[in-house]
C-alpha cells in the first residue's frame, strides 16, 4: 500500500456540510488514499457507514464515544452490530474511557466500554482495500 491513511477523521460532522466533497477531493489530491471515519454515537455511526458507502477511499468505524456512553443501550448495541456488518466498516470506535472531561459518569463509561468490548464483529480482521482508484470523488 502506498499513500497516506487518515485513521481518524470526522468527515460526517456538520461542519463539513458545505464543503465535504471538496475536503475529500483535496485529501485525495494530497496523497491520502484511505480515510477512516469513526462514529461517536448511533446517528454518526450511521452517517459514517453511509459516507463510506458513497466513497471508495472512505471506511467507517462504528461506536459510542465515552461522552455518549449513557445512550448505549441494548437496542443501540444491536444496531451497531448490524452496522458493523457493512463491508466498509473496518473498526469498532469510538469507544473507550474519558476521565479528562468526565462528560459521562465514570461507571456509565465503564459499562459502555464493557458492552462495546463484549462482542466481536463477524470480521475478525478486515483490511483496507489496497486497490483504491483515485478519481475526482475519491
Ligand atoms: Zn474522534
Amino acid at each position: 500500500m502506498t499513500g497516506l491513511v487518515d485513521s481518524h477523521c470526522h468527515l460526517d460532522a456538520r461542519r463539513f456540510e458545505t464543503d465535504r466533497e471538496t475536503v475529500i477531493v483535496r485529501a485525495v489530491e494530497s496523497g491520502v488514499t484511505h480515510i477512516v471515519n469513526p462514529g461517536v454515537d448511533l446517528p454518526s455511526s450511521r452517517s459514517a457507514v453511509k459516507l463510506a458507502q458513497q466513497h471508495e477511499c472512505i471506511y467507517a468505524a462504528v461506536g459510542f464515544h465515552p461522552h455518549e456512553a449513557k445512550a448505549l443501550d441494548a437496542s443501540a448495541l444491536e444496531e451497531l452490530r448490524r452496522l458493523a456488518a457493512s463491508p466498509k466498516v473496518v473498526a469498532i470506535g469510538e469507544i473507550g474511557l474519558d476521565y479528562y472531561r468526565d462528560l459521562s459518569p465514570r461507571d456509565v463509561q465503564r459499562r459502555a466500554l464493557k458492552r462495546s468490548s463484549s462482542w466481536r464483529p463477524s470480521w475478525a480482521c478486515r483490511s483496507l482495500s489496497t486497490t483504491v482508484t483515485l478519481t475526482r470523488t475519491c
